[in-house]
């Protein structure tokens, strides 16, 4: 919901490691090589639009550790999505002594983010992400970049939104709190264009890292 394009946008500007959960599943589901049964099963949730099952995102995670310890810092995009994610990303943290800066929570209308999620269309070739009325292309279903095909991500289809929307609710939503509590929720209104949006994160953010006076 335009939250991989602001990870984006923070690791070109503040030089961080981008991780993305979703980008290393949806990675996966399009290579040809045999796949574990771990990740198969994985792909399948994906699919639909539900949640990976903890263990598998969490060894995902693991394996891709050595970014908490970037030089320029790190930003993890959809992860932790999940109160045991949110512990055990805590565990690591603690182990490789370091500690988060900041959650940020970006806020927008439910009909806005369904409109978004269903307009979304993705060229297959150079990544680059349209709208379908927000963001067209010129010619439409052709990328403007590189003239790759655009198509829809399967789980921006409608069925797949209504359990993500669920699923978001019963199993995310509850580390709003969760980080609140820490002192670590940072939130952002999610109006406006990427660059707008990046804007105002970082503003968030230097204010967030200021010594009160
Ligand atoms: P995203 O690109 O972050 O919207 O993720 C796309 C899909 O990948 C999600 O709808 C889930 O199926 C799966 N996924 C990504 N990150 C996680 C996570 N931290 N926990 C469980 N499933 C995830």
């Amino acid at each position: 919901m335009g939250k991989g394009t602001q990870a984006h946008l923070l690791h070109e500007r503040l030089g961080a490691c981008h991780l993305s959960t979703g980008d290393v599943f949806r990675a996966a589901s399009r290579t040809n090589c045999i796949q574990s049964p771990a990740m198969t099963a994985a792909l399948e949730y994906m699919r639909r639009g539900d949640l990976v099952p903890d263990s598998t995102v969490w060894e995902m995670v693991r394996e891709r550790s050595g970014c908490v310890r970037c030089q320029g810092g790190f930003v993890l995009d959809g992860f932790p999505r999940t109160l045991a994610q949110a512990e055990a990303l805590n565990q690591l943290m603690q182990e490789e002594k370091i500690s988060l800066s900041a959650v940020v929570n970006y806020e927008l209308p439910l009909a806005e983010i369904v409109s978004r999620l269903s307009g979304r269309r993705i060229c297959e070739k150079c990544k680059s992400v349209f709208h379908v009325t927000q963001q067209p292309p010129k010619a439409a279903g052709i990328c403007d970049h590189c003239g790759g095909r655009l198509y829809q991500r399967e789980d921006d289809r409608p069925e797949s939104i209504t359990v993500r929307m669920e699923v978001y609710e019963r199993s995310t939503a509850p580390l709003i709190q969760f980080y609140q509590h820490l002192g670590l929720l940072l939130p952002v209104a999610a109006t406006g264009s990427p660059e707008e949006i990046c804007a105002r994160t970082v503003t968030a953010l230097e204010q967030r890292s200021q010594p009160v006076t």
